[in-house]
């Protein structure tokens, strides 16, 4: 079991850097709502790697127990099979809320669960943290910004969202659970953290979500054409999940309560995004245009000053460097290579 010296607020005793003389760092208890999905599930690896011991709440709407299936039988691992719009009790130093879908395919499958994840999931883990003393990290989204008007997006940009399209369910969900955060903060003294996460991409992403890194990947190697939705101008910045992961333990462990972007600055149009796919699997790759969806953003990218300055935090990897690294673990899940462990 983890021996915790400071019950009530242990997330203030144990950040980085600050154990108090003569103390060896502890691990923390903590949580991560949606641990079994793309980004939860690296972030468990570092969580557990630190000697933390590491709680997984995750109804795996979107998630996979292959993602986090290496840590089963280790004792400071476990994972709940539940749905964060119901109630929980739990005990923990620290909460990373992540739990909600993030592909538009997934979010728009089922609009009000997806709002009600955002909502009433958030609801219950800032009413979890309150009750227990933890720390509180939202993982929010670069779509609060919606259709952006300014660009780069900077953190004090209120947005362009549209609160009646087919995208609000995730865009004006995200905006409430920030809403509720701060509230939770003020009202209740809460410690907590808010990060913007623009568009990451890396191992273990869904196959066939329907997001763009991992549709033009996917279909670069079963060859098959790569869809370009509209006239593939518009722009977005893609980060690698790792730099993603190191940002949000960062701002967890920092004293800042944010919003933070967290994303990479490289931008690129969809067209560009497929040369460099086609440059990575296969030259010959086709390009097949198809028709765009409803309010699709035009362009997208971080400025990431603020987490520079205060978290000291910004990606490393570049596009071309990470993308080889998602195409090996794509190259094995969708050969069937028996060997095929996630990274
Ligand atoms: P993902 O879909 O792989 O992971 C989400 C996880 O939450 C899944 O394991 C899913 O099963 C779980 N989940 C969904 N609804 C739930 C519910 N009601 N109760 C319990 N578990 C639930 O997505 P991801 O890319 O890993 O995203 C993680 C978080 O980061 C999300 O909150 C997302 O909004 C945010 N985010 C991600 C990106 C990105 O590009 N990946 C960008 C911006 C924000
Ligand atoms: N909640 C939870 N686990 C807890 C404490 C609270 O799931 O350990 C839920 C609770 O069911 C409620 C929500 O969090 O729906 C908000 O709780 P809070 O105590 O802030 O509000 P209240 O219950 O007073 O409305
Ligand atoms: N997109 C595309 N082809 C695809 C999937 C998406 O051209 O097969 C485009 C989509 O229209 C959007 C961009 O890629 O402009 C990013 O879409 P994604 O769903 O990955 O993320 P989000 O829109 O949430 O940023």
């Amino acid at each position: 079991a983890i021996f915790c010296l400071a019950a009530r607020n242990p997330g203030r005793q144990f950040v980085a850097g600050k154990v108090p003389l003569g103390l060896k760092r502890k691990g923390l208890r903590v949580l991560v709502t949606g641990g079994a999905g793309f980004v939860g599930s690296h972030l468990v690896d570092r969580l557990v790697a630190r000697g933390d011991s590491v709680i997984v709440v995750d109804n795996l709407f979107t998630g996979r127990k292959e993602n986090v299936m290496h840590h089963f039988g280790n004792p400071n691992f476990e994972m709940i099979r539940h749905d964060v719009v119901e109630p929980i009790l739990l005990e923990v130093d620290q909460i990373y809320h992540l739990a909600c879908p993030a592909s538009p395919v997934h979010y728009k499958y089922n609009p009000v669960k997806t709002i009600k994840t955002n909502v009433v999931g958030t609801l219950n883990m800032l009413g979890l943290a309150k009750r227990i003393g933890a720390r509180f990290l939202l993982t929010s989204t670069s779509e609060v910004y919606g259709d952006p008007l300014q660009h780069p997006q900077v953190e004090t940009y209120w947005g362009n969202v549209n609160p009646i399209g087919v995208r609000s369910c995730y865009d004006e969900g995200k905006r409430t659970a920030e809403t509720l955060t701060m509230d939770y903060h003020r009202g209740a003294n809460l410690e907590v953290r808010i990060a913007r996460i623009f568009n990451t991409y890396g191992p273990r992403m869904c196959i066939d979500d329907g997001r763009v890194v991992s549709n033009f990947v996917a279909q670069a190697l079963r060859k098959e054409p790569l869809t370009v939705y509209g006239d593939g101008k518009q722009t977005r910045s893609f980060q690698y999940v790792s730099d993603l992961v190191e940002g949000l333990m960062r701002l967890m462990e920092g004293d800042h309560i944010g919003p933070f972007n967290l994303g990479n600055p490289g931008e690129f149009t969809m067209l560009e995004l497929a040369k460099v796919v086609q440059d990575t699997i296969d030259p010959n790759a086709r390009i097949e245009f198809r028709e765009n969806t409803q309010d699709d953003p035009h362009k997208r990218k971080p400025d990431i000053t603020k987490a520079k300055e205060q978290l000291g935090w910004e990606p490393k990897i570049a596009l071309r460097d990470g993308l080889p690294l998602m195409v090996t673990d794509f190259r094995k899940r969708i050969f069937g290579d028996q060997d095929s462990a996630t990274t």
